[in-house]
């Protein structure tokens, strides 16, 4: 028998959850609020989604800060935050993915505290707090909803990196499947397998907790059963709403564990070669876990099985299922597992490596204490698209 952890579990996020549930929020809520409100998007998922019409019949006065682009940077929350401070916004709405949705969380923070966003990377560093964000996510992946992070680029390096503060953990967040609907299939796809990524890198944190455990393994089962079915179809309603329900519940997740060495070694892969954060993650998730198995092969293995390949609860025959279960999700994705098919540059691998073994702070939560070498075969099967013994 195992014992049960001891954990803390703190989500002060509300979530409403439906379809169409966006305009009931915006006709009954928001055109009660006092506040004056920033709209924070990408420039275009809020019109193409609907989203931005319902909010502007809502709130006619609002400002629209429509310039977040894909792995925003930190200067383009400076210039969030300038807007909000010309307009005297006291209330920030997130419309879009992640990007938008960490803008907005970074913006609200730097409205309370004096200083650029580059000053308040790491934790806990947003003294005053932070303005009420309400989220609104358009695409079925980060979580960023209900977390307390905000992850940007810094203009200076050119390095994604964190800011962690409870401060920034939106108000609400309004969940409407019929946003998503207008995803394109890739975007669905790699923020789909996001979603997956940080449900099992969440589990196997060194922070996981019993409760986000259920939550996780739950996100394995429901992105095995409807992503592909997203991605087949993008008008399916039924499979758009549980993959907005999966990637809330990997939010829920990471929000207490945070993320691992998936997300460690995927950086690289998105600031250097232009790989999408999302589908960075899911061409390191088996590597990863097949690592993972020699340490925890009993957590390796209920993974395996919420993703449909029960196994035994031991390193070889965890590592072994890990792998053909994910390659075999990404199969059904249309994904190939080869890093190499989507433009990683095999020259730079060892570079990777070398960076990510030289600030470990990247990979704190990771268990087992991979060295150099096995983050370099770690890279090298994911470039391959083979199991980490093939690699060696
Ligand atoms: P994203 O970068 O927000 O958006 C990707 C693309 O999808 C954009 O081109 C966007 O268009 C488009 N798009 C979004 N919704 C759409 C819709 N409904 N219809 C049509 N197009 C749509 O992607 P994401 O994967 O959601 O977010 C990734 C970011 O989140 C990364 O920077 C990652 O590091 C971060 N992240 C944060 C957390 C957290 O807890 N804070 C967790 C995981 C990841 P437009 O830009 O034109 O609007």
């Amino acid at each position: 028998m195992h014992d049960l952890k001891s954990f803390r579990y703190f989500t002060p996020t509300e979530v409403i959850f439906g379809c169409h549930a966006l305009k009931d929020f915006a006709e009954k809520d928001l055109k009660k609020k006092t506040e004056r409100v920033l709209i924070v998007t990408g420039k275009t998922s809020a019109l193409k989604s609907g989203a931005l019409e319902m909010l502007r019949n809502a709130c006619p006065s609002s400002i629209i800060f429509d310039q977040v682009p894909e792995n925003p940077t930190t200067e383009v929350c400076d210039n969030a935050a300038k807007i909000c401070r010309e307009y005297a916004c006291d209330m920030i709405l997130a419309v879009g993915g992640g990007s938008p949705m960490d803008v907005a969380k970074a913006a609200a923070g730097l409205m309370k505290n004096e200083g650029l966003c580059s000053d308040f990377f790491g934790s806990g560093l947003f003294r005053n707090g932070a303005l009420p964000v309400i989220a609104i996510p358009t695409t079925a992946g980060t979580g960023s909803e209900v977390t307390p992070y905000s992850v940007i680029v810094d203009s200076r390096t050119n390095m994604k990196k964190s800011i962690a503060d409870p401060s920034i953990f939106p108000k609400t967040a309004v969940l409407d499947p019929v946003l998503t609907v207008t995803m394109p299939r890739h975007v669905t796809t790699n923020t789909g397998l996001d979603a997956l990524s940080q449900a099992m890198e969440g589990f196997l944190s060194v922070n996981s907790t019993p409760l986000g455990d259920v939550l996780a393994l739950e996100v394995c089962r429901l992105v095995k059963a409807w992503l592909p079915r997203a991605i087949a179809d993008g008008n399916d309603l039924d499979a758009r709403s549980h993959m907005l329900f999966a990637a809330m519940m990997s939010g829920c997740v990471i929000a207490q564990s945070g993320t691992t060495l998936v997300h460690g070694l995927g950086y690289a892969f998105t600031t250097h070669c232009g790989v999408p954060h999302g589908l960075a993650n899911a061409l390191l998730l088996a590597p990863v876990f097949q690592f993972n198995a020699r340490i925890t092969p009993e957590k390796v293995a209920q993974l395996s099985a919420a993703l449909g390949f029960p196994t035994r609860p031991e390193p070889g025959a965890a590592s072994q299922s890990i792998g053909i279960a994910v390659h075999t999700l990404l199969q059904e994705c249309g994904v190939s597992p080869a890093a190499k098919m989507v433009g990683v540059d095999e020259t730079r691998l060892a570079d990777f490596a070398e960076q990510v073994a030289a600030e470990p702070y990247r990979f704190r939560n990771q268990i087992g204490k991979p060295t150099y070498d096995d983050l370099l075969r770690m890279y090298r099967a994911s470039y391959d698209g083979v199991f980490l013994d093939a690699a060696e």
